[in-house]
C-alpha cells in the first residue's frame, strides 16, 4: 500500500504545473494538481494568450491607416470592445478545456480550490488533506499596483482583459513589459495614451540603445510619453480619473492602468509551516534544480522570480519531473533565453546586452543598423528599425543579438538557435539573406559601428 495518497501534489494549473504533472504522469507518478481559479493559468487565462490576441486586434488598427498609402480607401472604420473580448472568451474557454483534457488523457487528477501546505507531505484543499511524497509549488504571480493614494482606482492587465467597454482615453503606469505592450492594444484600438513611467527610458533590463529606441518608436506613433513621471495620486472625478504626476501635471482620463510588475503568489501557502522563507519580493528560492529549503517541496515559473516567461516555467517543470520522475537528473538550463516585448513595433533580443558584453568578455565588437523598414516609404508611417549584433573580438562569437521592429518576435527565435549552437559573426556573414526583408539585416551587418573595451 502506498504511503501517501500522491507521489506528486502540484499547487497551479499554470504552464509550469501542468507540464511537471503530464510528464510525472508519464512517468508512471499518481499525480494531482489543485486550481482556484481556472487551469491554464496566467500564460492562458490572462496573459500572453488573450494579450497576444489584443495585440492582433489593435495591429489592424495600425494596418488600417498604413493601408491608405497603398492604394487602399478606407471610409470610417470602428472597432467594437465587446466583439473582441467576447471572441477572446470562447478562444481561451476552449483553450482551459485542452489542458483539462490533457491532464485527463495523462490520468493526472484536478482539484478544485486553494490550496495550502500543511506539512512536507501534507496539502489540504477546502478542508481535505491530502498527503504527497513530492510538492511542488506553481502558484505564479499577480498584478500589484503602487501603493498611492486612488490605486484603487487603477485597474491591472487581469481586469483590462475582462473589461466590457472601451476606454477612450488611457494612462498606463510602468514601463516594462505589460505597459509597453498595452500601450501598443490601447494605441491601435483607438485611445489616446498616455504612458507614465518613473525611468528615463523604458524596459528597464534591456539594451541601453534598444530602450532608447523604443521610447522613441512610442513617442512616434502618437503615444503620450511622460518619462522620468512619478504618479503621486489618483482620483476620481465623475465618470473619469484624474492622475496626478509629480511634475504637477494633470492628466484627465478614462482608465488608469498600472502596469508595474507582478508580485509571486506566495502569501497564505502556508510556507512558514516547512520552513520555507521567501525573499523580499515574496519569491521562494530554489536551485537549478528547483529545490526549495524543505526536502520533498520544489517551486517552479514566475512564482521564483526567476526569469518570468513561459517557455521558462514549462522547462522549469519539465526538468523537475524529469529529474525527480523520470532518474534523468538535469538542472534548468537559463542561459540564451529569447524574449519578446509584444509592443508595436517589437522588442526582441537573446544573449547578452552591450553593457553585459563589455563587463563580461571586455572587448566586443558592436554592429547596429537604424534604418527605415521598406513598408514605411509608403504607408508614410515615422517608424525605423533596429538591428543589433554584438561580438566577441577575441573569439568571433555573437553575444548578443537585439531587434525593434514589426515582428521581432519572429525573427529572433531563429537567431535564438544560432546563438546557442555558438555561431560566430563570420557565420553570420557567411549566410546570405533573405531579400527584401527586415530579417536580412542580421547578416549584412558588415562593418563594426565600433568596438569597446580594446584599449583596457
Ligand atoms: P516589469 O517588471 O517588466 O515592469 C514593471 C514596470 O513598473 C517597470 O517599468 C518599473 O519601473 C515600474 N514600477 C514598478 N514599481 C513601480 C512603482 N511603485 N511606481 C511606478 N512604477 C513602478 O513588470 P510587468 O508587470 O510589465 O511584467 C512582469 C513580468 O512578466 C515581466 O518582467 C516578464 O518577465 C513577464 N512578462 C512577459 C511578457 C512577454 O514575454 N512578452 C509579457 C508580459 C509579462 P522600473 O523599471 O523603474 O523598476
Amino acid at each position: 500500500m502506498n504511503r501517501y495518497d500522491f507521489d506528486l501534489f502540484v499547487i497551479g494549473g499554470g504552464s509550469g504545473g501542468v507540464r511537471a504533472s503530464r510528464i510525472a504522469a508519464g512517468y508512471g507518478a499518481k499525480v494531482a494538481v489543485a486550481e482556484e481559479y481556472r487551469l491554464g493559468g496566467t500564460c492562458v487565462i490572462r496573459g500572453c494568450v488573450p494579450k497576444k490576441l489584443l495585440m492582433y486586434a489593435s495591429q489592424f488598427g495600425f494596418a488600417l491607416e498604413d493601408s491608405k498609402g497603398f492604394g487602399w480607401q478606407v471610409s470610417e472604420a470602428s472597432h467594437k470592445w465587446e466583439s473582441l473580448i467576447r471572441a477572446k472568451d470562447v478562444e481561451i474557454a476552449r483553450l482551459e478545456q485542452v489542458y483539462e483534457g490533457l491532464l485527463g488523457k495523462a490520468g493526472v487528477e484536478v482539484i478544485k480550490g486553494k490550496a495550502t501546505i500543511v506539512g512536507a507531505h501534507e496539502v489540504r484543499v477546502n478542508d481535505v488533506s491530502f498527503t504527497a511524497a513530492h510538492i511542488l509549488v506553481a502558484t505564479g504571480a499577480t498584478p500589484e499596483v503602487p501603493e498611492i493614494p486612488g490605486a484603487e482606482l487603477m485597474v491591472t492587465s487581469n481586469d483590462v482583459l475582462a473589461m466590457e467597454h472601451a476606454a477612450e482615453t488611457v494612462a498606463i503606469v510602468g514601463g516594462g513589459y505589460i505597459a509597453c505592450e498595452f500601450a501598443g492594444i490601447f494605441k491601435g484600438l483607438g485611445s489616446k495614451l498616455w504612458m507614465v513611467h518613473r525611468g528615463s527610458s523604458l524596459l528597464r533590463g534591456f539594451d541601453e540603445q534598444v530602450r532608447e529606441h523604443i521610447g522613441n518608436e512610442l513617442a512616434a506613433s502618437g503615444i503620450e510619453m511622460r518619462l522620468a513621471s512619478t504618479v503621486a495620486a489618483v482620483e476620481r472625478k465623475r465618470n473619469a480619473y484624474l492622475v496626478y504626476l509629480g511634475s504637477g501635471e494633470i492628466l484627465e482620463v478614462d482608465l488608469v492602468m498600472a502596469a508595474t510588475g507582478r508580485r509571486p503568489n506566495t502569501a497564505s501557502l502556508g510556507l512558514e509551516r516547512v520552513g520555507i522563507h521567501v525573499d523580499a519580493r515574496g519569491a521562494i528560492p530554489v536551485d537549478s534544480y528547483s529545490r526549495t529549503s524543505s526536502d520533498h517541496i520544489y517551486a517552479v515559473g514566475d512564482v521564483t522570480n526567476r526569469i518570468n516567461l513561459t517557455p521558462v516555467a514549462i522547462h522549469e517543470g519539465h526538468a523537475f519531473a524529469d529529474s525527480v520522475f523520470g532518474a534523468k537528473s538535469r538542472g534548468t538550463d537559463h542561459e540564451g533565453v529569447p524574449f519578446a516585448v509584444f509592443s508595436q513595433p517589437q522588442v526582441a533580443a537573446v544573449g547578452l546586452t552591450e553593457a553585459e558584453a563589455c563587463t563580461r568578455h571586455g572587448g566586443v565588437r558592436v554592429y547596429s543598423s537604424v534604418f527605415r523598414p521598406m513598408r514605411a516609404t509608403l504607408s508614410g508611417r515615422n517608424e525605423r528599425v533596429l538591428v543589433k549584433l554584438i561580438a566577441d573580438d577575441t573569439t568571433d562569437r555573437i553575444l548578443g543579438a537585439h531587434i525593434v521592429a514589426p515582428d521581432a518576435a519572429e525573427i529572433i527565435q531563429g537567431i535564438a538557435v544560432a546563438l546557442k549552437a555558438g555561431a560566430t559573426k563570420a557565420d553570420f556573414d557567411a549566410t546570405l539573406g533573405v531579400h527584401p526583408s527586415v530579417a536580412e539585416e542580421f547578416v549584412t551587418l558588415r562593418n563594426a559601428t565600433y568596438s569597446t573595451g580594446l584599449q583596457s
